[in-house]
């Protein structure tokens, strides 16, 4: 039985252990919960699984919040901390103690030892001399961890929404320990406990974690709490079919926001990874909320693909705000050196319409724009300057005082202009081309020359002309 009825608003959640930065597998697993969510009016919410103390720490609970409002993965309510709530889960544990379901184990950790080695050598499961003991008075003095007592004998089925019916002999589970001797709780006990109380229907997370739902549901079980549903889904694969791993580069969220792609892409891309509704491929946050389903995810894993994510991006960027691209080019130029000026984002806002579908990242836009921000005179390339001098230097003053007469300053008409002038001029625009782009931009990188003229605006671009003819008089 699940709580899923649909009656039952859908609370899906995103828990993190904090050991590291925001992996791309997690950020998959925290966008399918936010889309399944929202897609059907309910509840996103974050849970931090801090429970280990010793590997979980706060810049990786900092980078992993960074990662996902990089995203715009927000949750629905303030995130619980699960060590926060280790009395909770003590309290869940007395309950399993009064039914029956759980018991005191006063074996120490050498004896554990090695009644497991002999369990193993005989092949049998791991279990407790307590299982089946009281223990008197004297005995609950001393050091001991409760154990669940799962049902015996008996089976376990767990109907998952991706994987199917998948089902476990108890006897292959062992009794799994509940709290340590030093009171604390373990990872299973917390997540089913958070799970219940946080009111959570659908739990989406990769299959490494699918055996964890048998013992989980065996704990739901005990309770009488009713089980969530569960869907664990593959886990993201390397272009070669591999497991994820650091060879095949990036893993980390915050990488991808360093190549240059943009959030919307990234969740774009993501959504697509693993999951799939029909043949689309390029689709908004509305229509991913809305057509995000479980069904629709694979079991089979996915393998990432930098090309798609390239074409994803590319779309994204086009549909991008030109003020918002220019921001962020300025940004990598800063970052590398580049001293502001007082109108750099004016200028890069201008260029954006000529110059943002050349690009497939915010890095590729701010090489291809280097040149809008180059400041006048421009230092000229060498190779270049025999173009801006001679016969064909006076053709290009020409052009220039053609220019300075041309009114409007729209891409097409330009474009249009230039190509009359080269008619007129009796030669292929491939003779002239080369020495007005070294003149515009110094180094010969831009897009054609109408659009870096528009790009540049015509008081930049006729200045620029002007001190390109000046330096090679
Ligand atoms: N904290 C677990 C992890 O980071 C996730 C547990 C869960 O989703 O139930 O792998």
């Amino acid at each position: 039985m699940t709580s899923s009825s649909p009656s039952t608003p859908v609370v899906t959640r995103f828990a993190p252990s904090p050991t590291g930065f925001l992996h791309i597998g997690g950020a998959r697993t925290a966008l399918f919960n936010y889309l399944y969510a929202k897609g059907r009016g309910g509840k996103f919410l974050i849970r931090v699984e801090d429970t280990d103390r010793e590997r979980s720490t706060d810049e990786a609970v900092k980078a992993i919040f960074d990662g996902l409002s990089w995203l715009e993965l927000f949750a629905d309510e303030e995130p619980v901390f699960q060590f926060s709530r280790a009395d909770r889960h003590r309290e869940v544990v007395d309950q399993l103690l009064e039914r029956g379901a759980a018991y005191r184990d006063f074996t120490t950790a050498e004896e554990t030892g090695r009644l497991r080695d002999e369990a193993k050598a005989a092949r049998r499961t791991f279990e407790s001399p307590w299982r089946d003991r009281e223990p008197s008075v004297d005995d609950l003095s001393q050091p001991h961890v409760v154990r669940f007592r799962r049902p015996l004998p008996g089976r376990v089925t767990v109907e998952d929404e991706v994987q199917g019916t998948v089902n476990w002999a108890n006897e292959d589970l062992d009794d799994l320990v509940l709290l340590r001797s030093d009171g604390a709780p373990t990872y299973n006990l917390a997540v089913v406990v958070d799970d219940h109380d946080m009111g959570v229907t659908h739990v989406i997370r990769g299959d490494d974690h699918l055996n964890n739902a048998a013992r989980q549901s065996l704990i739901y079980d005990a309770l009488d709490w009713p089980r969530p549903a569960f869907a664990h889904i593959p886990l993201i694969h390397g272009p070669d079919g591999a497991k994820l791993s650091k060879r095949h580069g990036a893993q980390a969220v915050h990488e991808y926001a360093d190549m240059g792609y943009l959030p919307e892409a990234m969740r774009n891309y993501l959504a697509r990874l693993g999951w799939a509704h029909g043949d689309e491929e390029l689709f908004n946050d509305e229509q991913a909320a809305e057509w995000f389903d479980l069904s629709g995810i694979g079991k089979a894993p996915a393998r990432l693909d930098f090309d798609k994510l390239a074409h994803v991006n590319a779309h994204w960027m086009r549909m991008a705000d030109d003020d918002r691209l220019a921001k962020q080019v300025l940004d990598v130029q800063l970052a590398r050196g580049h001293v502001l000026g007082e109108d750099d984002e004016a200028r890069l806002v201008r260029a954006m319409p000529f110059v943002k579908d050349r690009a497939k990242t915010i890095i590729e836009l701010a090489d291809q724009t280097g040149f809008v921000l180059r400041r006048r005179p421009l230092a000229i390339y060498e190779k270049a300057l025999p173009m801006l001098a001679d016969e064909s230097g006076a053709r290009i003053g020409r052009l220039r005082d053609r220019l300075k007469l041309f009114a409007s300053w729209d891409v097409f008409a330009l474009e249009a202009e230039l190509k009359v002038f080269a008619e007129e001029e009796a030669v292929g625009f491939g003779k002239i081309g080369p020495g007005v782009r070294a003149a515009l931009t110094g180094d010969g990188v831009s897009p054609d020359i109408a659009k870096t003229l528009a790009a540049l605006g015509r008081e930049e671009s006729l200045g620029r002309l002007d001190d390109a003819l000046q330096q090679t008089k």
